[in-house]
C-alpha cells in the first residue's frame, strides 16, 4: 500500500534553533467514565530534544502511559498541546496522524505493536510498506532482523516469540523504518536481566546508529542508567 501524503516538516525560520522531538504544554488529560473524573495529566510540561534517550519513570497511575499515549497521537490532550518536530498533532487531522504514526514513530509498548498472525519479517515489511518505504522492504527487513539477533526468528510468527523477542522485532522495525521517534512504554517490564541487557542495547543503537529520539517509560535501574536524562512524573506533571 503506498502512502500518497508523505509528511513533512513544517519550514522553519533559519534563524529558530531545530525543533524538539517532542514537547507538550501544560497538558491534561481527564478520563470521564459515568460520574467517575480521572485527572491523569495536570499540567504536563516536558521537552525532549532530538536525538536524546530519555526514561520517563514514576509510580503507577502517574500519567506515564497516558503520556506516550497523547504523544503517539492515539488520543487527545484535554487541554494543552502535544508537538512533534514543530507540529502540534492537535493541528493534524486523522490522515496526517495517520502519516504520523506511519513515518514518524515507533511504538514499542507492552501490549505489542505487531501483527500476531505475521511472522517477524512480514512484520516488518508490512510497517514499512505503511510508511510508503517499498523499495527493497525484505533487503531492509531481513538486515535489520539480522542486526538485531533474530535471522532464524524471521520466518516465524511473531505471535509464537517469546516477550524478548517481540520486544526486538519491535525495535527491528523502528531500526528498518529509521523512524526519528521511538515510544516505549516499560520495554523491559516482563523480561529476565540477560534479555532485559539486549532490549536496553538495542533501544540505545536506534539512538546511536539511527539518530533516532527515544523516550522509554520504565521501572528499570539497568535503562536508567544507560539513558541520557530522566524524567520523573508525579500525579500527572513532572516532578519538581
Ligand atoms: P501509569 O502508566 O503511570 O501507570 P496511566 O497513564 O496508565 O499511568 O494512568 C493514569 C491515571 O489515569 C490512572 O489513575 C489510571 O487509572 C487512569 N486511566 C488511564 N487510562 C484510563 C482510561 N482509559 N479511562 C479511565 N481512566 C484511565
Ligand atoms: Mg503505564
Amino acid at each position: 500500500m503506498a502512502v500518497r501524503s508523505l509528511w513533512v516538516e513544517p519550514a522553519r525560520p533559519a534563524t529558530e534553533v531545530e525543533w524538539a522531538a517532542l514537547e507538550t504544554h501544560d497538558v491534561f488529560k481527564i478520563y470521564r467514565s459515568g460520574p467517575t473524573e480521572t485527572v491523569a495529566l495536570r499540567g504536563l510540561d516536558l521537552k525532549v530534544e532530538r536525538g536524546e534517550a530519555v526514561a520517563v519513570h514514576g509510580r503507577s497511575g502517574s500519567g506515564k502511559s497516558t503520556f506516550l499515549t497523547l504523544a503517539a497521537g492515539l488520543d487527545e490532550p484535554s487541554a494543552g498541546e502535544v508537538r512533534s518536530f514543530g507540529r502540534s498533532l492537535g493541528r493534524l487531522d486523522e490522515r496526517e496522524l495517520a502519516d504520523y504514526r506511519a513515518q514518524q514513530l515507533a511504538i514499542v509498548f507492552q501490549s505489542d505493536n505487531l501483527w500476531p498472525a505475521l511472522t517477524a519479517e512480514e512484520n516488518i515489511v508490512t510497517a514499512l510498506r505503511l510508511a510508503g518505504r517499498d523499495d527493497d522492504a525484505r533487503e531492509r527487513a531481513q538486515a535489520s532482523l539480522a542486526g538485531f539477533g533474530l535471522e532464524k526468528r524471521a520466518h516465524q510468527n511473531v505471535g509464537t516469540l517469546s516477550g524478548g523477542e517481540r520486544q526486538r522485532v519491535a525495535i527491528a522495525a523502528a531500526f528498518a523504518r529509521e523512524a526519528p521517534l521511538v515510544l516505549a512504554d516499560e520495554p523491559t517490564g516482563e523480561l529476565d536481566e540477560r534479555n532485559e541487557e539486549v532490549v536496553i542495547e538495542s533501544l540505545l543503537r536506534l539512538r546511536d546508529g539511527g539518530g533516532a529520539t527515544v523516550v522509554v517509560v520504565t521501572h528499570s535501574d539497568r535503562v536508567a542508567r544507560a539513558v541520557d536524562r530522566m524524567i520523573e512524573l508525579r500525579d500527572g506533571r513532572v516532578a519538581p
